[in-house]
């Protein structure tokens, strides 16, 4: 490289700095502010409208592939990661940068640390872009790879462990009661290469002492990754607990409007791993958004972006609407006569009702809130869930959750069909039981549809 060519790109590096810089005492100031101006705002300020073009009051829409250069110098330092660049839609783009922004603010609310994410096309993407690289064949280690989940995990994410990485070579060790501390700790050994746990899980609402999980995992050097897509940081932040890595499904409540399917990693920064090099602990997020993600591909589109950031906005007074409305439900179900028995965080006879407590809390307030996700049995068997469910008018019959409208699932001939008899057993999924999640209709409507389908039983 001649000099004068070196110099070109050197401009653009010490241009990128001062951005770099300028961007991250902006994201000081934004730390500060509260919880919904957070969700409401991100980092798009009105500084950023003018700096876009526009004035726009919403962050922009960016479907373009590709970022071009100014000139060859530019597209070098870019290139070599030199600069900040979005390049091409597959590794970046701005409005996923919005949203990675607000989601990674959201997350690390109220933490000393900060903490970076890394959106993706899917939940599943996701939980799968977190953990791969965490799995790597280390020639110095020999004998059997192995990772510590909670057995009372999302359908997808059973099958992603126990068939997907076995594949690999890596091999899942099951928690059945993830509350109880003594079964994780007598599944880690020097070959673990992190502890996975869902927060309440889906269906089951299984909980965990994260603060606990997390000493573990801190003393074992491995790092702890929670999914807490039916919480949403509105009810919980791992982070602040001593998790490492977080993973959100967006697709549910984060995306409550429905329009589309998507997935986040938010990672602290200076992760705990013995297994990462210094760059991957660093940063995990902006590191695997960098390399590995770019290297396979599993993007979000720009269209989801926009669309998750609108329906971010308003997560809080979301969370705690379809709470209220779930533990109105709640209530009547507990008491009729053909329900065998209602599974709630929120109910006081839950038996995880009291660390859910601890736990799950709405944020900007000490109230205890449990979320939109119920499940119940009904009494009789198979059948008899299958002909209430069938009668359902007003709730829609989907497998899905965390959104406006109330739906309801047969978990085990729906998300948990594929792992079989025995990995419901293992998950504790009966064939009488529905999953339930209420929406923003008024509660008494609900309670009207699910009382006249009981009754047709
Ligand atoms: C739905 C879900 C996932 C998977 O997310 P997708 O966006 O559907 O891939 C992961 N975890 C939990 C808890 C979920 O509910």
């Amino acid at each position: 490289m001649s000099n004068s060519e070196a110099a070109g790109v050197e401009r653009y590096v010490q241009l990128g700095r001062e951005y770099t810089a300028k961007r991250k005492e902006f994201r000081e100031k934004v730390r500060k502010l509260r919880f919904d101006t957070i969700a409401v705002h991100g980092m798009y300020s009105v500084e950023e409208a003018f700096a876009q073009g526009q004035g726009g009051i919403i962050e922009p829409l960016f479907p373009s592939t590709s970022q071009a250069y100014r000139d060859s110098d530019e597209m070098e330092a870019a290139l070599a990661y030199r600069i900040p660049t979005w390049c091409y839609s597959r590794i970046h783009n701005p409005t996923i940068f919005y949203l990675e922004e607000t989601l990674s603010l959201l997350e690390a609310y109220g933490c000393a640390f900060d903490a970076s994410a890394l959106c993706t096309a899917s939940g599943m993407a996701a939980i799968k872009q977190a953990v791969e690289p965490l799995l790597a064949q280390d020639e110095a280690q020999s004998g059997e790879i192995n990772f510590v989940s909670s057995a009372q995990v999302y359908g997808g994410t059973f099958q992603l462990f126990n068939v997907r990485m076995k594949e690999r070579g890596a091999k899942v060790r099951w928690v059945s009661q993830p509350w109880a501390m003594k079964e994780w700790e007598k599944m880690v050994d020097k070959q673990t290469r992190f502890l996975y746990t869902e927060m309440p899980s889906n269906p089951q609402q299984a909980c965990s002492d994260l603060q606990s999980l997390a000493k573990l995992a801190k003393h074992f050097q491995i790092p702890l990754i929670v999914d807490s897509t039916i919480a949403t940081p509105a009810l919980l932040r791992p982070l602040q607990h001593g998790a490492d890595i977080v993973v959100q499904s967006l697709t549910k409540t984060i995306g409550s409007g429905g329009a589309s399917i998507g997935g986040a990693i938010i990672a602290r920064h200076d992760l705990t791993s013995r297994h990462l090099d210094d760059a991957a602990k660093a940063d995990y997020a902006v590191w695997l958004k960098l390399w590995p993600a770019r290297d396979s591909g599993p993007c979000m589109s720009p269209y989801s972006a926009f669309f998750f950031l609108n329906d971010l906005r308003t997560l809080r007074i979301k969370v705690e609407w379809f709470s209220q409305n779930t533990e109105a439900v709640a209530d009547f179900l507990a008491q009729h006569a053909r329900v065998e028995a209602v599974d709630y965080l929120g109910l006081k006879n839950h038996k995880l009702h009291e660390l859910a407590s601890r736990y799950l809390r709405l944020v900007d307030s000490e109230r205890p809130a449990f979320g939109h996700l119920l499940s119940f049995t009904i009494k009789g068997g198979a059948q008899e869930a299958r002909r209430f469910f069938d009668n359902l008018q007003r709730i829609f019959r989907a497998t899905d959750l965390g959104r406006i409208k109330s739906v309801a699932t047969i978990p085990a001939i729906s998300t948990h069909q594929q792992q079989g008899d025995e990995g419901r057993r293992l998950a504790g999924i009966p064939a009488n039981m529905v999953r339930l999640c209420v929406g923003g209709e008024h509660p008494d409507d609900i309670i009207a549809d699910l009382d006249q389908a009981l009754n047709k039983i």
